[in-house]
């Protein structure tokens, strides 16, 4: 066997196997630069909020942590983050598990769809963000458990707050 047809050999195992097992995108999504991959992140159960996007290695602050793709939808899911007005993307499989903080330690672009740390982040940390940075109005409000000095209690939205009546009250146009 020459080196050359044994190189080759070893480069398509490692795209047949290595590769695939890591993505937590199907097939279906074409594999793109800074994907989330499970050297990096893995999903876990949380007893409260139900799934979180956990870091397997070390992020520095403005360090990217992953470029999300997905279906663009005209509604919300629990999945989904807004990227403007009546226009929302679905990620079930990696983005739409990540939890809110009042104090998170990531932030997204909806433009790039990137998320970045906002401050340094240690394996074994559940990756969050401040829905009410993306979502004018949440597809599930909820009361924060989050801890953060600067919790806001209840999250329901960037254009919504909490009446008087203890109403959803909508200030969106
Ligand atoms: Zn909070």
């Amino acid at each position: 066997m020459s080196s050359r047809s044994s190189l080759r050999k070893e480069l398509s195992v490692r795209q047949l196997s290595g590769n695939n097992q890591a993505r937590f995108y199907p097939d279906n999504i074409p594999r793109h630069e800074n994907e989330p991959t499970r050297e990096k992140f893995e999903i876990c159960a949380d007893t409260d909020y139900g799934e979180g996007v956990i870091a397997k290695v070390a992020f520095r602050p403005g360090e990217i942590l992953f470029h999300f793709q997905g279906r663009l939808l005209n509604y919300q899911s629990l999945f989904t983050l807004q990227k403007r007005p009546g226009l929302y993307i679905e990620d079930p499989y990696c983005m739409g598990k990540i939890l809110h903080s009042c104090d998170p330690n990531a932030y997204v672009d909806m433009d790039t769809q990137i998320f970045k740390a906002r401050r340094p982040i240690k394996p074994g940390e559940y990756i969050t963000m401040d829905y009410e940075t993306t979502e004018d109005q949440l597809f599930r409000s909820f009361d924060c458990k989050c801890g953060a000095d600067n919790c806001r209690g209840y999250i329901c939205g960037r254009l919504c707050h909490v009446g008087e009546s203890g109403n959803l009250i909508s200030i969106a146009k």
